[in-house]
């Protein structure tokens, strides 16, 4: 397929280069030069802009920080939309607020664009191996067209309902992951502060109902006080704020996921924004004077 892909930061640059691999042939963008460059090496073309990397593709990918860059990617001057020629699907793979999805859905349908939003999980390593869970919110139609590169990107693609949806399941994924991480904070606090070795307590825990994708990756983190970006606490942040967002406008109440929201704000304001979210313990250890990490 002929394919516009904007955005070429930690996740978009290894998806880019997943689909020129596959033999898909790509025009970027990126407003980092250098980004783009290095996509162009491997055998992209270079755009000058949004609109210059939709003219004349089937698809456009955006792969952006949040809503603002979306907006201003797609919509604004020298846009994705004002290069797209009706027909064109645009496959935002940002994770940003369901409501931004849909406006920007609707701007895009009365161009006779059509729109998925498609946000993933994984972080970097999955991006890389083309093993990304990719959740999309449209129609079935355009959701089958685009499948190929799913194919490529992911391990999974799954259609969750219409334009929103995609990120809708994401912020409940990142929703449990937060709260996951927040709680594992806690349990592994309170028993290093009763004088057990925290490894010793993951231990026995992590086959058990606690057992979690989220505690065998991250408990280890703590425990060796390691947190090396993975995925940034100011990222983390950004979705519970979107969540909380939606949530809001549809009068849901979402308590634990403002608490963590919280944290995560603290620790942003304590310069820990560009840690991995596995920092979320930090804020606990500090309340409790007590850390996680074992002494070597
Ligand atoms: P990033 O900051 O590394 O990359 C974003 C890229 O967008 C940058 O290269 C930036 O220069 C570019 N950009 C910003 N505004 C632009 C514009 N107007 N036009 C063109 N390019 C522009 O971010 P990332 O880690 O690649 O994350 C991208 C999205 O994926 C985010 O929504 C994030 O929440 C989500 N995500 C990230 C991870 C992760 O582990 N990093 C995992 C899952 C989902």
């Amino acid at each position: 397929m002929k394919v516009g892909f904007v955005g070429l930061g930690i996740m978009g640059k290894p998806m880019a280069k997943n689909l020129l691999k596959a033999g898909h042939e790509l025009t970027v963008f990126d407003i980092v030069a250098e980004a783009v460059g290095e996509v162009s090496a491997a055998g992209a073309t270079a755009a000058a802009s949004a609109a210059d990397a939709a003219a004349g593709s089937e698809v456009v990918i955006t792969m952006l920080p949040d809503g603002p860059e979306v907006e201003a990617a797609l919509l604004g001057a020298a846009g994705v939309l004002e290069g797209a020629a009706p027909g064109t699907i645009v496959v935002d793979m940002s994770s940003i607020s369901p409501i931004v999805a849909q406006r920007v859905g609707r701007a895009c349908a009365a161009q006779g664009v059509q729109f998925l939003d498609a946000p993933v999980s994984g972080g970097e390593p999955k991006a890389i191996d083309g093993t990304l869970a990719i959740m999309v919110g449209g129609s079935q139609a355009v959701f089958e067209k685009v499948a190929p590169l799913f194919e490529v990107l992911g391990s999974s693609h799954t259609l969750t309902g219409p334009v929103g949806a995609g990120n809708v399941t994401k912020l409940a994924n990142q929703i449990m992951v937060a709260c996951n991480i927040a709680a594992m904070g806690e349990a592994l606090v309170l028993a290093t502060k009763a004088g057990l070795d925290p490894e010793v307590v993951f231990n026995a825990v992590k086959g058990g109902l606690a057992g979690s994708t989220v505690l065998n990756a991250k408990a280890p983190m703590a425990i060796a006080g390691n947190f090396k970006p993975g995925f940034r606490i100011r990222l983390h942040q950004k979705d519970l704020r979107n969540a909380l967002l939606a949530a809001e406008s549809m009068k849901v109440s979402l308590p634990l996921t403002s608490t963590v929201q919280q944290i995560l704000m603290a620790l942003m304001n304590e310069g820990r924004g560009d840690l991995d979210h596995s920092a979320i313990v930090t804020f606990i250890e500090d309340m409790a004077s007590c850390q996680i990490k074992k002494a070597v």
